[in-house]
């Protein structure tokens, strides 16, 4: 399938998505950051305050340096200068103190003050490098275990000068526990906050890219809808005209022509409000998978909505090999059996075009497979028909017949028109036939062998046919008694409440109902024939006569003619064209009266133009005869009339059967 464009692609996903990683990353390197930098910040921390302390506490001694001198001469020192070191352990947060010469050794420790004068050699504590302790200060951060008094203390060590100039180290440690249990407070306030904020940036970034993973898959979804019919996962609209556009230009590749099929499912709108949307639904994915079996990997099937599907042959060497692909398309959705368990028939209509011969870009060569289609459709379905010149003009017709009966209802264009049908036996008329005509806007009529399919089509057919049922009542009833009227109905009349709309033209005009006689075609039952055959049974029950209209050109299935109450079957007129010639078409009629007699059905000869035919029919056994040698569909004005003259010639000719010639031979 062709590229994608204006929607992300994946690498856009997998940027976004690694981002999101090293942003993760980059959180957890702060987060251990933080943490480091508070633990040595801390440690920093205390070991400033201890030299702010100890020098502090220092400037005491800095102040009195005579204090110093006996101290550092190692002499034994008076009750005031024990006093005075004694306070001097009182000050801040100093634990103790001592005073050390330049070797090393104690002078004066501030828990043994008495001992001043004797150098205290048992307590060595002395920092590393002690000798550099004499110039400049050092600090040895102490942590006790846990047993001793204080818990946590530094060692300051700085030089100190007594007024004679003797010079000795003076030790002071400074108790921290205090301080560290605030700065540790802080620091783990701090590496909390840090875990805090690292823990959301990691589910931010989690969700990030969990959503960003959700998007990507929704937004393949979107890409799918978009160009995908949803329903039978062919390509949609959209993307077959892509497509098809794609195939179409001079330098895509594969030599040969392409074809275009415009595909039908016939009867569709029959299936779908016969038997519901979900059986339709149904219909539709099989039939487009039985398409689709028969293409090649070259070629695409696309549904372009409803019922209509559309395949792109490339690689078409002449236009008669489309045929072929056609066929097997054909036959592939003929057999298609049942849908939901639901049994039915399925046939496809095609029309097709192909590019360059019938037009050489998209619009035109899908209007052209659009005429064919049309073709296909209006030549009785179930086929394949390949686009010919001349073929636009039953299009530009059914545009304008749209036109006609989108206007028709509102213009009151309709006007059914009759036609009468005799008794064989003795030449009587007994009914008429309700035909339905379309005024063309131009004086003229449009027959209805042309405007009913596309009324169909339109989904007008119950509202008209419900309209034709009451002006043949109201007309008949004014007819005298032996008159009768057959009206035509359309299978579409069946999916709404046909048995009401039929009681109430009876009831509003107030005609006998065994005066009303209603033709049904063979196609009414091919789908949901059990509702059928009870909407049926429901009429008769009425008291109006069911006949079998145009017998023999249908799905001739004789079965229907045992299964529902039917009153009389109408031959078609194409049976009775060739009489003349054949003897073989002779023997047909003949067989059909036969069955109908055990069947105790009337028979209706149609298309009766010609005196042969007249008589073949009426000594082969045929009830009733109708055509243009009795008369043409005639406006209602006239009917009176023919009436009128019927009745007189049938007085006349009450022998019955003079005017019948000769049997035709056999
Ligand atoms: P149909 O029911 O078979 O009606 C008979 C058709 O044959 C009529 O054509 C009539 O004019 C024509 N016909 C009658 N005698 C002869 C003859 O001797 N020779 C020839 N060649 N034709 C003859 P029309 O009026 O054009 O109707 C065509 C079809 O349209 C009807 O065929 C019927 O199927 C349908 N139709 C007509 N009116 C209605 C209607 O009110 N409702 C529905 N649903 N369909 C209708
Ligand atoms: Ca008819
Ligand atoms: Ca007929």
């Amino acid at each position: 399938m062709g590229d994608m464009p204006s929607t992300p692609r994946r690498g856009t996903y997998d940027f976004a998505f690694l981002l999101n990683i090293l942003a993760g990353v980059l959180i957890a390197i702060a987060f251990v950051t933080i943490a480091v930098t508070s633990i040595y910040s801390r440690h920093q921390k205390l070991e400033e305050s201890a030299a702010l302390t100890a020098l502090r506490w220092s400037e005491v001694l800095d102040d009195q340096p005579e204090r110093l001198t006996p101290v550092l001469d190692g002499e034994r020192i008076g009750y005031a200068e024990m006093l005075f070191f004694e306070t001097l352990a009182h000050i801040s947060n100093i634990h103790r103190y001592k005073i050390y010469d330049s070797n090393g050794r104690v002078l004066l420790s501030s828990d043994k003050l008495h001992r001043v004068g004797m150098v205290l050699t048992d307590e060595p504590r002395l920092p590393e490098g002690f000798a550099e302790t004499l110039t400049e200060m050092a600090i040895t951060m102490t942590r006790s275990d846990g047993t001793d008094d204080p818990r946590v203390y530094a060692d300051v060590f700085f030089p100190v000068t007594a007024s004679n100039g003797a010079t000795g180290v003076l030790e002071v440690l400074v108790d921290q526990s205090e301080e560290q249990a605030i700065y540790r407070e802080e620091m783990i306030r701090a590496i909390g906050l840090a875990a805090g904020l690292a823990l959301i940036g990691f589910l931010t970034t989690g969700a990030t890219a969990v959503l960003l993973r959700r998007k990507r898959k929704s937004d393949a979804l979107i890409q799918r809808m978009a160009h995908y019919d949803a329903l039978t996962g062919t390509a949609n609209r959209r993307e077959f005209v892509h497509l098809l556009e794609e195939r179409l230009r001079p330098e895509a590749p594969g030599a040969g022509m392409v074809a275009l099929h415009a595909v039908d499912v016939d009867c569709f709108k029959l299936i779908n409000d016969t038997l519901g949307h979900d059986v339709g639904d149904a219909v539709l994915v099989k039939f487009s998978q039985s398409l689709q079996r028969c293409l090649g990997r070259d070629e695409v099937l696309a549904r372009l909505g409803g019922d209509e599907f559309a395949v792109i042959q490339t690689k078409v060497a002449n236009p008669a090999q489309t045929l072929e692909l056609a066929d097997a398309m054909i036959q592939a959705t003929r057999s298609i059996r049942e849908a939901l368990g639901v049994p039915l028939t399925v046939s496809a209509s095609i029309g097709i075009a192909v590019a360059p011969v019938h037009a050489d870009n998209a619009v035109d060569l899908q209007k052209c497979a659009d005429v064919a289609l049309y073709k296909a459709k209006t030549c009785g379905r179930d086929r394949r028909m390949l686009f010919a010149d001349g073929m636009d003009g039953a299009l530009r017709e059914r545009t304008r017949l749209r036109m006609l009966l989108r206007t028709a209802s509102a213009r009151d264009a309709f006007e059914l028109h009759y036609q009468p049908l005799h008794r064989a036996q003795d030449g009587s008329l007994c009914a008429f036939e309700g035909l339905l005509r379309l005024q063309d806007g131009e004086g003229g009529f449009v027959s209805p062998g042309d405007f009913v399919p596309v009324a169909e089509e339109m989904g007008m057919m119950p509202r008209i046919g419900a309209w034709v049922l009451q002006r043949a009542c109201l007309d008949a009833a004014q007819w005298p008694p032996e008159v009768g009227i057959s009206v035509n109905l359309s299978p579409q009349q069946f999916n709404e409440d046909v048995v009401s709309v039929v009681s109430s033209a009876l009831a509003m005009s107030g005609l006998a109902p065994h005066r009303l006689e209603l033709e049904v075609t063979e196609s009414l039952f091919i789908h949901n024939a059990a509702k059928v055959g009870e909407q049926l049974s429901e009429l008769k029950a009425l008291g109006v006569g069911i006949a079998m209209d145009d017998f023999g050109t249908g799905y001739s299935s004789l079965s229907y003619l045992w299964m529902f109450p039917f009153d009389k079957l109408k031959v078609d007129r194409s049976f009775f064209r060739d009489i003349e010639e054949s003897q073989e078409q002779r023997e047909v009629l003949r067989t059909i009266i036969a069955m109908s007699q055990a069947m105790s059905l009337d028979v209706t000869a149609e298309g009766i133009e010609t005196e042969v035919q007249r008589d073949f029919a009426c000594n082969a056994g045929y009830n009733e005869l109708q055509g243009f040698l009795y008369h043409r569909p005639m406006p209602l004005t006239d009917v009176a009339d023919y009436i009128q003259s019927k009745s007189a010639t049938h007085a006349a000719n009450a022998t019955g059967t003079a005017w019948i010639s000769e049997p035709l031979a056999s």
